[in-house]
């Protein structure tokens, strides 16, 4: 039996920014994952400077052997309708490889790791949690996506009771000659909402990667919808010969609209697991990384006290920090914005700009939280 302060499970942005806070603050830590890394990811791979800053990561350092595509402009607009472009001074995100990015975070953790080993049993006995009947620790920390055992220990019932981004995702490298008759500049992704605004399609180049994919809150007809976009984009030009038939899916919850119970005795969910993914957006790395280090700054000054009434300091601090739930809530824009005005608005530079991309999209307004 193998014994640590705190087991994490799930090695994504989540798992391994709470694996390194907890370790930066000297406890020891066991990272389980069900895949062997490097892995992938569905995901469109964009991460904000506020996530850069907040990993500490150095861009040079990082993009020495893996795909670092700065982000300087956006294409947005509506499937078969008008769109608009946005161009900004300096970088305002990246495009990283999933497959590359969650690698370097976990190597990069300090945190002993157990990959390629799913969750198989979980059992509490005197204030210690038993996993797969060979590790042991008083801690435990849920960052094992949307799907996380952790997290259905807690109560969470997945696909049942709770409405879900539901989204579809292929990337995959494409010959540069090809890339070169395209329609796509690699330092602007592009964005197109549904005209019903229930979710948005992109495609987004990545050096000599190219990324589709298109999400939207509930499961029904995801795959006609994106049958339509990959349609739209192949009638104008953007739709690379190559493109695989088959796109995996996969789902996830928007903070404020569903709400999962976040801590108990002993334990914590971070990221997917916790349910915080932006609702305009859909971007949930920079919710991962930040709940994860939220929740190893109230592991550490718990100093041991796992009780569930000195956990529940976490809930509080994700409300402060993502908001209060909104109940009732549906689609990929505030409700009093859809409609025919939200149709209009979309093509609208100003608004394109200042609200879709800086404020939803960019979070412009919201400094990153600092590491520990
Ligand atoms: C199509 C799509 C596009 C997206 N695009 C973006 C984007 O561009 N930018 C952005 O910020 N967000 C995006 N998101 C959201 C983002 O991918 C997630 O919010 C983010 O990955 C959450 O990180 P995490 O660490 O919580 O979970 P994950 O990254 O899902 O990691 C969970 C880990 O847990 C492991 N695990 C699962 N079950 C078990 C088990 N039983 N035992 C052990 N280990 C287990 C998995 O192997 C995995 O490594 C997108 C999501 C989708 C579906």
């Amino acid at each position: 039996m193998e014994s640590f302060d705190a087991i994490v499970v799930g090695g994504g942005p989540a798992g391994s920014s709470c694996a390194r806070a907890l370790r930066q603050a000297g406890l020891g830590v066991l990272v389980l994952d069900k895949a062997g890394f490097p892995r992938d990811k569905v995901c469109a791979g964009w991460v904000t400077p506020q996530v850069v800053e907040t990993l500490g990561l150095n861009l040079a350092d990082y993009a020495r052997s893996r795909v670092l595509q700065p982000i300087t402009a956006f294409l947005t607009g509506l499937i078969d309708g008008p769109s608009v472009e946005n161009r900004f001074d300096e970088p305002v995100s990246y495009g990283i490889r999933r497959c590359e990015f969650d690698h370097y975070l976990l190597e990069r953790s300090g945190a002993s790791l157990a990959t390629g080993e799913p969750l198989r049993s979980l059992e509490r006995r005197d204030g210690v949690w038993l996993v797969n009947e060979r590790l042991r620790a008083p801690m435990l920390v849920g960052a094992g996506g949307h799907f996380c055992p952790v997290a259905r220990h807690l109560g969470a019932r997945p696909g049942r009771g709770e409405v879900a981004v539901t989204a579809k995702e292929a990337e995959f490298r494409v010959d540069p000659e090809v890339l070169a008759a395209l329609d796509l500049e690699a330092e602007r992704p592009e964005l197109y909402f549904r005209r019903d605004l229930s979710g948005y399609g992109w495609v987004f180049r990545k050096g000599d990667y190219v990324n589709i994919g298109l999400g939207r809150e509930g499961s029904a007809q995801l795959g006609s919808a994106l049958e339509e976009f990959l349609g739209f984009l192949q009638r104008r030009g953007k739709l690379p010969q190559g493109t695989p038939a088959q796109f995996p899916g996969h789902a996830y919850l928007l903070y404020r609209r569903q709400h999962r119970r976040r801590s108990g005795e002993g334990v914590l969910l971070i990221g997917d697991a916790a349910g915080l993914a932006y609702p305009q957006s859909g971007e949930g790395i920079r919710t991962a990384v930040e709940s994860g280090v939220l929740a190893a700054g109230v592991i550490a000054d718990a100093a041991g006290h796992y009780d569930s009434a000195t956990l529940a300091r976490y809930e509080h601090l994700l409300r402060e920090r993502f908001g209060e739930p909104e109940q009732g809530a549906t689609g990929v824009l505030p409700q009093r914005l859809q409609g025919w005005l939200a149709e209009r608005l979309i093509a609208n530079r100003w608004f394109a700009r200042r609200v879709l991309i800086e404020r939803w999209f960019l979070h412009a307004d919201e400094p990153a939280m600092k590491a520990v």
